[in-house]
């Protein structure tokens, strides 16, 4: 489209004021979706929901003509009792995401810090910025790991909140809970530290030394300054519901609440959400089956030569450098979709055995191999 001076469009004085630093900020990109190709580019849980969340879903369709619960108070309570705190440490959002958002709202002011590891999750630098706040990132370790000294040494007197992704997305690296007492520890009070566990339910004890598996919510006891963010979209299947929850002090939560959109968690996330909390003990025993695979499908890509660090979560992290971009468009036209960071790596979720081995046919095959060994 070409733009004449006599063009409304181009005349700064009578364009919609819009915020002039959103502008530049960039779009979340979603995983791809393409007709027929398998896609493991959003951490989702494979198997479909369980009859008896479907069910409980139909039910709660019967009553959409009535707002949800603001409050989702079966929802918290029932959280509150699992989980040994008191419904008033748990906020409920639509989906972690948003109650990620909803702490930087709740912290920061234009110009305080929101502090990261990077590479980590992608939407943390975006709801910072949304808020005005200023995202800081700090580099992860060699291993692909948190660097947690790093982290506490960028802390300054203009950060609020500090976000640790734990096990980390993408690489899927997770640190252990004496590690991070010890940052805990040294972290100012007034500081609010952030555990992001959304893949939680595929760690294993283990994995980690003795009493070493990290538990937010264990370490959060007694510590006002740490909020742990959970979510029913990976282990728990409901991606497309949007529900997930924070749990913290009574002070810090009330406020996430006071910034929450309301009635944004819908009546039909929350009743599923409370099945699925009914029905816990059989989703939680699909993630063994993605525990098993992970450790399968990570043995055959080392041992074809590719560099994958040790995984936590339901993805596997391939260290590809300048190779990355490649090797997602070949793995797409191959039919897997897998999300490229271009110029570090490839970020595969783990599904179930036909999809992994759907995968690895092309890791393995010369043209991937070709890739991987730069
Ligand atoms: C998938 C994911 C979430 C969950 O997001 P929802 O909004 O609950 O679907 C949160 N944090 C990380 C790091 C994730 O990878």
């Amino acid at each position: 489209m070409t733009t004449s001076p006599q063009d409304p469009a181009s005349d700064q004085s009578t364009r919609v004021q819009l915020r002039p630093d959103l502008e530049t900020l960039p779009m979340y990109v979603p995983g791809k979706s393409w007709p027929g190709a398998l896609k493991l580019a959003s951490n989702e849980s494979t198997p479909g929901p369980l009859p008896s969340v479907v069910g409980a879903i139909a039910a709660a369709a019967q009553g959409v003509n009535r707002y949800p619960d603001n409050g989702s108070v079966a929802v918290r309570e029932a959280l509150a009792e699992r989980l040994g705190v008191t419904a008033e440490q748990v906020s409920v959002g639509c989906g972690s995401v948003s109650l990620c958002q909803q702490l930087v709202l709740a912290t920061c002011s234009p110009g305080d810090e929101v502090l990261f590891a990077w590479r980590s999750f992608e939407a943390y630098p975006l709801v910072a910025l949304v808020a005005g706040a200023n995202p800081v990132r700090v580099p992860l370790a060699p291993g692909h790991v948190h660097d947690l000294d790093a982290m506490l040494a960028a802390i300054t007197g203009r950060t609020r909140l500090v976000l640790v992704c734990n096990p980390n997305n993408p690489t899927g690296t997770a640190v252990g809970r004496g590690e991070l007492e010890r940052f805990l520890d040294a972290v100012p009070s007034n500081v609010l530290v952030v555990l992001d566990e959304a893949y939680i339910e595929y760690l294993r004890a283990e994995d980690f030394a003795d009493g070493d598996l990290p538990d937010g919510i264990a370490l959060g006891r007694g510590r006002a300054n740490v909020v742990v963010l959970r979510t029913f979209s990976k282990a728990y299947g409901l991606a497309g519901l949007r529900i997930g929850y924070a749990v913290g002090s009574p002070e810090v939560i009330a406020t996430v609440s006071k910034v929450y959109i309301p009635f944004s968690v819908n009546s039909l996330a929350q009743a599923a959400a409370l099945a699925s909390l009914g029905a816990e003990a059989e989703l939680l025993e699909r993630t063994d089956v993605v525990v098993a695979e992970r450790e399968r499908v990570r043995a055959a890509l080392l041992a074809a030569g590719y560099e994958v660090p040790r995984t936590h979560a339901n993805f596997v992290w391939l260290h590809l450098g300048g190779n990355a971009a490649e090797f997602s468009t070949r793995c797409a036209e191959a039919g897997v979709l897998v999300r490229p960071f271009a110029g570090e790596g490839v970020r595969v979720t783990v599904g179930d055995a036909f999809e992994n081995d759907q995968f690895l046919d092309f890791a393995l095959s010369d043209a991937a191999l070709a890739l991987a060994r730069r």
